[in-house]
């Protein structure tokens, strides 16, 4: 059974004041039957693992290095993540692949080292409106899964994330049928590479304008075992209706 995960991505957005939404979520489930996690900035990290309770909400990183340690001003190693209190780092977002550059390879290497530090990567796919309109996207997809997931992956350190870039915060959202295509094709993706036992151990999940009016419906789909959430995520009283939505699906 794959445990459902709820996982918020605050992108560049909080400050100390933030941490108060956490230290809600945190009160609001202290023993959750999903994981819930909570994705701050770097600034944030090691304070925002001390302000939850243990066995609550759990925090990550955004991104990370691909190397251990060395000359690299502004970044951050899997390593420091994992010692600022990190259990998980999102991957291959979107926008970083957009304002960064970052191709399937780098991510790779990227989720190399989330593993080797003992992080469990978010590694995140997901097609532009022109591919998904040139009847592109599970090509995009499938190509993007085949570069950016490193060989032998399992549950334990890898999550995949679906999130089409013209449905991430625009309140636009693909169809439960577009949602379940790409879900199967990406669970069918993972089983012809590593096999049908760690491939069903990876959790995969939807991102793109979730909220707790909509979530109930995304989390009926087939393959769908939770969300990337950004905006959503911000403030406590929106996440947990859709961690509620979780736990009831
Ligand atoms: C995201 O950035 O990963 C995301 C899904 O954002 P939003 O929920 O705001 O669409």
């Amino acid at each position: 059974m794959r445990r459902k995960l709820a996982a918020g991505n605050w992108k560049m957005n909080g400050t100390a004041t933030s941490l108060a939404e956490l230290e809600k979520l945190s009160s609001l489930y202290p023993n959750p039957d999903i994981d819930i996690l909570i994705c701050p900035p770097a600034t944030l990290l090691h304070r925002a693992a001390q302000a939850v309770q243990a066995n609550s909400v759990i925090v990550g990183g955004q991104d990370c290095h691909a190397l251990v340690a060395g000359a690299h001003t502004g970044d951050l190693s899997a390593e420091m993540l994992k010692d600022a209190g990190a259990e998980y780092v999102i991957l291959g977002h979107s926008e970083r692949r957009q304002d960064h550059g970052e191709s399937d390879e780098l991510v790779r290497a990227k989720a190399i080292a989330a593993k080797d530090a003992g992080l469990i990567a978010i590694v995140c796919v997901g097609e532009s409106l022109e591919q998904r309109e040139a009847a592109e996207t599970l090509d995009v997809i499938g190509e993007q899964m085949s570069g950016s997931i490193p060989d032998q992956p399992i549950g334990e350190n890898l999550v995949v994330a679906y999130e089409p870039i013209w449905a991430i915060g625009t309140g636009k959202v693909p169809t439960l049928d577009q949602i379940c295509e790409v879900h199967d094709f990406m669970r069918a993706k993972l089983e012809d590479r590593f096999g049908a036992a760690s491939a069903s151990s990876i959790r995969l999940l939807y991102g793109g304008s979730v909220k707790p009016k909509n979530a109930s419906e995304i989390f009926s789909v087939s393959n769908v075992d939770g969300a990337l959430v950004g905006g959503a995520s911000l403030k406590a009283e929106d996440f947990s209706g859709i961690i509620q939505a979780l736990e009831n699906a």
